[in-house]
């Protein structure tokens, strides 16, 4: 089909995960499909992805693992495309996908390339017209159609599909130009912020042992109450703190208006304080004149050990039968409810995703069609819809692709 025909049934702006299964689907269905996106090359974020091995979905996702003002929507878009039916599609497609610890699926070839060969392969063999270096700029609504208008070009589509992302990460291509496409065509936008970015600290003594990995269990904390926990690896880094449980919290630390959110660190998530203090008994009894930093040792890393006796103004020299009943409080605070020194976020540069978003409240809760341009649907991350860690992002933009496929598809017949 050439490039320049008059009419496409769909113009799809955004050839990332979203774009590239709303492709397929409508594809699938029968329709002339023309794929856009400002970049060259596709499929930036997906070949970053799960540490470039891509965490396709999760064994289970349900609205729980998102943050939305319409969870129903998501539930419903969710429901109709899970994640079993993503993990077929992909094994249709020749992705054989292997599940990981927490759920998560990855490429059997631990290879993100994978997934993104298997679906432009996909979007070749069904004829979809994948034009690239295509930048839109300007969306308007003519008597029949609608035109797409960027540097030197136009098109002209009876439907079109907007899933050009957010504003993380926008040396990817999606620099939030979607959103201003939207507005002008008289949507509005939740406030949009980073999610699932690294805190940062100026704490010189937490930074001293960058590298530094463990377990940690985050409470975010809003005038003295818990909002919310995550529990994951965690990381320690030159400009602050990383890793999945950090990341998870970060969108609540941001979003989080009223006051300075605290957050607090438990360092040993899975013992109890009451069975510790049990341990910290039996083993002063038995060896008394071993080295507390030596007895920590056997359940934490001891570069994370000497700070925290530090900060716990606990001496290192300490036998286990030296240990006051003040300085074991002050441990137990520090191990279980540190009050972690987060001084702000990395922002969009090196967040996974953007929360906030067009509201669900103005698309149709299961075509994801506008309610106030027929003919006009959403899909990915450009909505307001943002997930955890652990393949949820993706499971959102295969559905919600899929569910915008099927509305256009019921459209393209009526018309
Ligand atoms: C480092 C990193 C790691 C991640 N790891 C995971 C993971 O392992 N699992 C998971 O579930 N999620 C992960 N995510 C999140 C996931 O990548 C996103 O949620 C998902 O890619 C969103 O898909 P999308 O299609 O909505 O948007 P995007 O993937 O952002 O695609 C949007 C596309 O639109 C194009 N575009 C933008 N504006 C225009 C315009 N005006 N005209 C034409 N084209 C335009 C862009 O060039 C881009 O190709 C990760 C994200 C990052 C940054």
């Amino acid at each position: 089909m050439p490039e320049s025909r008059s009419q496409w049934d769909v113009a799809i702006i955004g050839a990332g995960a979203a774009g590239l299964m709303g492709a397929i689907f409508c594809a699938r269905a029968g329709l002339q499909v023309l794929l856009l996106d400002g970049k060259e090359k596709i499929g930036a974020k997906i070949l970053m992805s799960g540490g470039t091995r891509c965490n396709v979905t999760n064994q289970k996702v349900t609205e729980s693992d998102f943050e939305s003002e319409e969870l129903r929507t998501v539930r419903n878009i969710l429901r109709s495309f899970p994640s079993d039916k993503a993990v077929s599609f992909f094994k249709t497609l020749g992705v054989e996908l292997i599940l990981e610890p927490g759920g998560k699926y990855f490429p059997s070839t631990h290879s993100a390339r994978t997934v993104l060969k298997a679906l432009s392969d996909e979007i070749y063999t069904l004829g979809v017209h994948l034009s690239t270096g295509k930048k839109i700029t300007e969306l308007s609504k003519g008597e029949n159609d609608f035109i797409l208008r960027g540097d030197g070009f136009e098109f002209r589509a009876k439907t079109v599909l907007l899933c050009s992302g957010g504003l993380s990460y926008p040396g990817s291509g999606s620099d939030g130009t979607g959103y201003g496409l939207a507005l002008a065509l008289g949507h509005s936008l939740i406030s949009t912020s980073p999610a699932l970015t690294p805190l940062t600290s100026a704490d010189e003594d937490w930074k001293s042992i960058s590298g530094v990995a463990l377990p940690v269990s985050l409470s975010l904390w809003l005038e003295n109450r818990k909002i919310k926990t995550f529990e994951g690896a965690f990381l320690f880094t030159h400009f602050g703190f990383s890793g999945p449980s950090a990341l998870n919290i970060s969108r609540y630390w941001i979003r989080s208006t009223k006051e300075q959110p605290k957050v607090t660190a438990d360092f040993l998530p899975s013992i109890p304080a009451e069975k510790f203090k049990g341990m910290l008994e039996a083993e002063a009894k038995s060896h008394p004149s071993l080295l507390l930093k030596n007895y920590l040792k056997t359940l934490l890393p001891e570069r994370f050990i000497l700070i925290l006796l530090r900060k716990a103004g606990v001496s290192e020299g300490l036998n286990m039968n030296q240990l006051s009943r003040v300085q074991r409080d002050r441990l137990f605070l520090n191990l279980f409810s540190y009050p972690l020194p987060v001084s702000g976020v990395l922002g969009y540069a090196k967040a996974e995703v953007t929360a906030g978003g067009i509201p669900l409240a103005e698309v149709d809760s299961r075509t994801l069609e506008s309610k106030k341009i027929p003919g006009l649907f959403f899909a990915g991350e450009i909505l307001d819809v943002d997930g955890r860690i652990g393949g949820f992002n993706f499971q959102w933009a295969w559905s919600s692709g899929v569910a915008a496929a099927h509305g256009i598809k019921a459209k393209i017949k009526r018309v």
